[in-house]
């Protein structure tokens, strides 16, 4: 690739909606550009590291078995409602109709579409198991699209889904994925870390986020630096125990000017956590109050699983107000009408709590659970925090934040139940097909890979998913210096390096800059000093190193460092 062909718009200045570096530096080093939010165009130098990505992608998953299809985009809503999809995706499916009035939605996953398939096609034990996957462009009208192709509304997704006779056979199936997807992020060049994740009404252990760790990540995990245990916050149980009750008669007192949890603990001289919050939810259009002890935060993951809903969302002020016949800010169990009460486990037998009493300015103290209100279903209910003992160990855990780049999560009989996805034994017997799926955000984890690697001078590519390894600088664009480049650029692409030259009529100084702002692992500068003895000088973008090597070795030098760098993180 010559510079003065190609087409590499590089800009000085990140857009102002840019907040994370990887988007900055994505638009920046002109890889990508907006085209309206969370919709982006690849420009060549986005696409071919994203091509990168998907051939390790490709290797692996093919290695683990796994045989490529592609999915149709355009997905008829009978379909998603066959599963009931259609009604419980929300906002986040976009949804179209044809000339004909027939409704459709844009994919924003394929579990229907594919186990459609394999309910048609598959009949019997032989054929099974199966696992099969696409790389394929995906649509969700995300709430809040940011962070460039990071959260995008359109966006390149490799998703992947096994099918299989029994549990057994769909537990190895998802093990041979975790195993893959192990694979494939370490020859990506990423730390990361499989963490265990929600997996909803399904339950169990069966779901794992692989998360690559950053800072700016938009997921919390629990990091048990003693036994290895690791968790998404949403999922990490925390259990938690209150002192013993002072106990105390159940009274009515006037609280003025006492609304949060510090200025009513402070009122009533009693430490936070005999505080406790009521929240009021509506879960699938029906009330419900959570309560939790007042120093935690509730976990809404973990709520709603206990309330196995589709969908929950906290009350707004006016709905709390009708319940509670009071201002927003006082609600409590004790005579909550119609509603139905759920409580972490903690405040189980509790007495001597403080409560809101449903009235402006009012709280009850010793309020006894079992006595003074009943509560319906008692759960964790809490979000783990910093020093919570571990689940594993006991040991403190700690939190760190990381980026949600892939998902394996083993769905059972979800889906083939609802579109009848089923296999004959070999005694002609039918049975339902176990399944998994399988995701990788494709631009996520480009995105992800430079929030890892870069530095205050641009991206600081890993030698498997550079766009090109090296690039070919000449110091001066004279007939000579050129010939030199020229010749050094056919030996090394032979060698079978990504080779780029920057043949422009620029100073090198530009040249540099941009250099280090796309991030090549290697730049070889072809200048007056070096070639006096025949020599071209190679620079390290990791480690800034540079070497003096001869042209006629430059070649098979590069190609055995890259060589090595691919082996040592493969
Ligand atoms: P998130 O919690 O980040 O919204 P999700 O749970 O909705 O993710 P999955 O449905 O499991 O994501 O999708 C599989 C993978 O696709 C994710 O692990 C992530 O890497 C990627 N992904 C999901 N949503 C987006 C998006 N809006 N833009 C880019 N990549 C995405
Ligand atoms: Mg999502």
């Amino acid at each position: 690739m010559r510079f003065s062909r190609g087409f590499f718009p590089t800009l000085k200045e990140a857009p102002a909606e840019a907040e994370v570096v990887s988007h900055k530096l994505m638009v920046r080093s002109g890889m990508i550009r907006r085209l309206a939010a969370g919709v982006y165009t690849l420009l060549p130098l986005g696409l071919r590291v994203q091509r990168k990505v998907e051939q390790i992608l490709r290797e692996e998953l093919n290695r683990s078995g796994a045989q490529e299809v592609f999915l149709p985009t355009l997905n008829p809503a009978e379909l998603w409602r066959k599963t009931g999809r259609w009604e419980i995706y929300g906002k986040e499916l976009i949804r179209l109709k044809d000339r004909h009035e027939r409704e459709f939605c844009l994919g924003p996953t394929h579990e229907e579409v594919i186990t459609d398939l394999v309910a048609r096609e598959v009949r019997s034990y032989r054929d099974l198991p199966l696992n099969l996957y696409q790389i394929q462009t995906k649509f969700r009208d995300e709430i809040r699209p940011r962070f460039g192709v990071m959260r995008g509304r359109e966006f390149t997704m490799k998703d992947g889904y096994s099918f299989d006779r029994d549990e057994t056979g769909a537990e190895q199936s998802y093990e041979e994925m975790v195993q893959a997807y192990t694979r494939i992020f370490r020859r990506c060049g990423l730390k990361f870390s499989a963490v265990e994740a929600d997996s909803g009404a399904i339950g169990g252990s069966f779901s794992h986020e692989f998360m690559v760790m950053a800072d700016t990540g938009e997921e919390a995990i629990t990091v048990c630096n003693s036994c290895g245990y690791a968790a998404n916050v949403e999922k990490s149980p925390v259990s938690l125990k209150l002192p013993e009750n002072e106990g105390g008669e159940l009274e009515k007192v006037h609280t003025p000017g006492a609304h949060s949890i510090e200025e009513v603990s402070e009122f009533f001289s009693l430490p936070p956590y005999r505080m406790v919050k009521t929240l009021l939810y509506i879960a699938d259009g029906e009330p419900v109050a959570a309560m939790i002890p007042g120093h935690r935060e509730l976990n809404e993951t973990k709520l709603k699983n206990t309330l196995d809903a589709v969908d929950i969302e906290l009350a707004d002020a006016e709905t709390v107000e009708q319940l509670t016949n009071s201002e927003v800010g006082f609600a409590g169990p004790v005579g909550l009408l119609g509603v139905q009460i759920v409580a972490d486990t903690s405040i189980e037998n509790c007495g001597g709590l403080v409560v809101g009493a449903n009235q402006t300015d009012y709280h009850y103290t010793g309020a006894r659970e079992g006595c003074d209100f009943t509560v319906s279903k008692f759960a964790d209910l809490t979000v783990a925090q910093e020093g919570d003992a571990c689940p594993g160990c006991e040991a403190g855990l700690s939190i760190k934040r990381g980026i949600e780049v892939g998902h394996v999560f083993k769905l059972g009989c979800k889906y083939s139940e609802s579109l009848d996805a089923t296999y004959q034994d070999e005694s002609g017997e039918t049975h339902t097909i176990v399944m998994g799926c399988y995701g990788i955000g494709v631009g996520r984890t480009v995105a992800a890979a430079i929030e890892q690697n870069h530095d205050e001078d641009g991206i600081i590519w890993p030698t498997p998913i550079a766009p090109y390894h090296v690039d070919i600088i000449p110091v001066r664009v004279d007939d000579e210096t050129m010939e030199i480049c020229d010749g050094l650029y056919n030996s090394l692409e032979s060698a079978g390096l990504d080779v780029a030259l920057d043949d422009r009529d620029e100073r090198p100084g530009v040249k540099f800059k941009d250099a280090d702002l796309i991030g090549f692992p290697y730049k070889a500068v072809v200048g007056p000093r070096g070639l006096k003895e025949g020599k071209i000088e190679l620079k390290s973008r990791k480690t800034g190193e540079t070497l003096l090597v001869a042209i006629n070795e430059a070649a098979s030098f590069l190609n055995n460092l890259v060589t090595e760098e691919m082996e040592s993180i493969g």
